[in-house]
């Protein structure tokens, strides 16, 4: 990244290296005025209620869906990826967007709870508060869809926000804030902050009250305990290393084609996308077979050539030609490309088998158009090697009759069965992993809460005439307390 003398620094076309624009470096003060902004008009966006909110994201979403061939080709401009891809990406975000708006009233009601028998005289209620000001801190893979579930809920459940898109996609940041700033009535609840790595780390000390993070692993810890410093709480949506999991009675042919798609669409660069897959050795020629022949017939190239882009973060190429020089030297048998595969900008299709489980292929996220496929005997052993993973996104199920039985055993937080990705584009699902891959949920009634807090108000109906909690309290309160939780909780068990 080249940073000018006047703090600015570029975005480029990943395909050519071509200098599409420069942003501002955002220094630390910049970050604060942003905040200190966003927190100004807070009261504003919260006071215009559920409907007033409604109103605004669901202009907004009109508009996007307007401008969706300006947006799409903004995208592919800063990643490379194709502008259909892009396309599809932005749809699934407005899709978001507008389920955040409809659902965030009946999500954020207030809830009547009972008291008890000890406490029957109270009225308990939890109510739901927006946290304040959100920050947001976005990845370069999908530069609109990622960030906006994170966006979109904070916005319905009447944050402001203060989004740092990635250094690879800041135009996409900076487009979203300026149509946002079209229909609302002050660019200042949905702020953009352009930077680089240390932006990032000054709007985890900015004070905003919670802060979404998607990216890698590695970074997600030091914006934990960055935040930790000021009591900040995080969801945190980092790597995967989504296995697919093909039983005997799978149908071979949709999950060949699914798959290659997970893997290799977007250049392979999706958090959700198949990396590993485990396949029943009774199918397992087929499928392979099946999958190979598919893969033959895809390419990379420049968007409106390729199947797929290049990749959007050139220092990922290193990392994908690592992970395959690994996987072979290890023993593993390449089906389709090898290791010649990287061709800057580009990676080929590549398709290896029998890669032992502790190479690098198998166990750090490769992020690249990259299949590895082992044969299991049974799917207790595909269940347990799956879940032999420092990581716990998604997976994928391929399966005619086992797929809930199998799902229901994955350490992860969502699974397709014969399907892939399709958790993410159900909006009213939550999104989000378990172990490595961070925690935290967007998306979904769950993405909304994750930007509110509960208030518990308990409120006396009427004064009972004997005191618990009073200095009046006196034996026969005592013994009535007691024998009352004796008859409650005393008794046998069960
Ligand atoms: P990072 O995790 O480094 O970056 C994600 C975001 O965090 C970017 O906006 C980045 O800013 C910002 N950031 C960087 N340093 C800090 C910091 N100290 N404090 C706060 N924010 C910071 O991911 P990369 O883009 O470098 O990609 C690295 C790897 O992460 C990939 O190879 C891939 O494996 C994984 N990844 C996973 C994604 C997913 O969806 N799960 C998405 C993207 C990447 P800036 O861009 O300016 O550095």
């Amino acid at each position: 990244m080249v940073i000018h003398a006047d703090k600015t620094f570029d975005s480029h076309f990943p395909v050519t290296g071509e200098v599409l624009s420069s942003y501002p470096i955002s220094a630390d003060s910049d970050v604060q005025e942003a905040v200190a902004a966003a927190r100004k008009v807070a009261p504003q966006w919260q006071g215009l209620g559920f409907d007033g909110r409604r109103k605004i994201l669901l202009a907004w979403s009109k508009l996007l869906i307007n401008r969706i061939d300006e947006c799409a080709e903004l995208i592919s401009r800063e990643t490379g990826k194709p502008t259909s891809d892009a396309k599809l990406e932005a749809t699934l975000a407005i899709g978001h967007l507008a389920w955040a708006a409809r659902n965030a009233r009946e999500v954020m009601r207030k809830q009547y709870r009972k008291p008890g028998l000890l406490m029957a005289n109270m009225s308990a209620t939890v109510e739901r508060s927006p946290v304040g000001v959100v920050g947001v801190i976005g990845p370069w893979n999908y530069p609109i869809f990622t960030p906006m579930g994170s966006i979109s809920y904070a916005l319905a459940a009447g944050n402001t926000v203060v989004f740092k898109p990635s250094e690879y996609t800041p135009g996409v940041g900076v487009w979203l804030s300026k149509t946002f700033a079209e229909v609302a009535p002050s660019h200042d609840i949905f702020r953009v902050v352009t930077g680089l790595g240390d932006t990032g780390r000054a709007l985890c000390e900015s004070g905003v009250n919670k802060l979404a993070f998607t990216g890698s692993t590695r970074t997600a810890k030091v914006v934990a305990a960055t935040c930790a410093k000021t009591m900040t709480p995080v969801v945190l949506e980092c790597g995967g290393k989504d296995p697919v999991i093909i039983a005997a009675d799978a149908n071979i042919a949709k999950a060949a084609e699914f798959t290659l798609w997970s893997a290799m669409s977007n250049a392979g660069q999706t958090c959700i996308g198949a990396e590993r897959v485990y396949v029943h050795e009774k199918v397992a020629d087929k499928f392979i077979e099946t999958i190979v022949e598919m893969g033959k017939k895809i390419k990379p190239g420049a968007p409106g050539v390729g199947n797929y882009g290049p990749a959007t973060m050139p220092k990922q190429l290193d990392v994908i030609d690592a992970h395959i020089h690994d996987a072979i030297a290890r023993g593993g048998q390449a089906l389709l490309g090898g290791v010649d595969s990287v061709k800057r900008p580009y990676v080929e299709p590549v398709i290896i088998v029998n890669v032992p489980e502790d190479s690098l292929a198998m166990q750090e996220e490769t992020f690249g158009p990259t299949i590895i496929i082992n044969r299991v005997v049974d799917m207790a052993q595909a269940i347990s090697l799956s879940n032999a993973s420092r990581y716990g996104l998604g997976a994928s199920v391929w399966s005619g009759t086992q797929g809930p039985k199998i799902a229901s055993q994955l350490e992860c937080g969502m699974v397709a069965i014969n399907s892939t990705i399709s958790f993410a584009a159900v909006a009213s699902v939550p999104f989000g992993g378990v172990k490595d891959s961070g925690y935290g949920r967007i998306h979904g009634p769950e993405g909304l809460l994750e930007f509110t807090y509960p208030r518990t108000v308990v409120r006396a109906r009427f004064q009972l005439p004997v005191s618990f909690t009073s200095f009046g309290r006196n034996a026969f309160a005592d013994r009535l307390i007691v024998g009352l939780v004796k008859f409650l909780h005393g008794r046998s068990i069960g």
